[in-house]
């Protein structure tokens, strides 16, 4: 933030008249500005990320976090080990179809308003795993994704840069526009649907039954026409 009366000069709402004499000291604004001056301001600066990683992308994130880049210069180096009290999901690393199921619980388990960040090739699309039997092709499948940062892995001065625009989409929300701020509507939000294990999703500890059925629906093979 700014000196005090730059501050009440963008706090203040130049549409209502203020006393010259008070205009150092008096702020008259309406409760969107509030919100997109102050508010938003002090939520984009404690922005809580959770404890969690999946691959390769995680060990950039903790570098992100540790000295040298240094995440306390933004508010988030309050790295919470429960989804109850983290603002932030930060999805780096390969996503599994084993483990998007508890990453989508995570998600819900999360109070509103929450954000995420898809970290790595891997979580914005599949990455090298795309084509993989066991990956899928993009955390947005499953759940709602704020900030996507490329990269295979994302240096932490891009993961940086993906935390700085999430700041900024923070920045940008306001109740004029309902859209920007579901968890302030009437009645709870909406819970991302639990995703169900398809036929081409493998459970391995299912892999004794998976082969039995496999052995049974076998075609025994033609014996050779030696004849010819
Ligand atoms: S994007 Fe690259 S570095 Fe990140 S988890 Fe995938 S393979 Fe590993």
């Amino acid at each position: 933030m700014t000196n005090n009366s730059d501050f009440l000069k963008e706090l203040h709402d130049p549409e209502l008249p203020v006393p010259d004499d008070m205009r150092s000291s008096v702020a008259v604004t309406n409760l969107d500005k509030l919100m997109s001056t102050v508010y938003n301001w002090g939520r984009r600066n404690s922005i809580w990320p959770m404890a969690f990683g999946l691959a390769c992308c995680a060990i950039e994130m903790i570098a992100t976090a540790a000295s040298r880049y240094d995440q306390a210069r933004f508010g988030m180096e309050v790295i919470r080990a429960s989804p109850r009290q983290s603002d932030l999901m930060l999805v780096s690393g390969t996503v599994t179809k084993k483990m998007v199921v508890p990453i989508v619980r995570l998600y819900n388990q999360m109070p509103e308003p929450k954000y995420v960040l898809a970290m790595g090739a891997c979580a914005c699309g599949g990455g090298p795993f795309k084509d993989g039997y066991n990956v899928v092709g993009g955390i947005d499948k499953y759940i709602p994704v704020d900030v996507y940062v490329p990269g295979c892995p994302p240096t932490p001065q891009a993961l940086l840069h993906g935390l700085i625009m999430l700041q900024k989409k923070i920045d940008g929300q306001s109740l004029s526009n309902r859209n920007s701020v579901p968890w302030y509507g009437r009645g709870p939000s909406d819970e991302a649907t639990m995703p169900v294990l398809g036929p081409d999703i493998i459970d391995p500890r299912q892999a004794h039954i998976l082969r039995r059925q496999a052995g049974a629906t076998e075609q025994p093979s033609e014996p050779a026409d030696t004849d010819a």
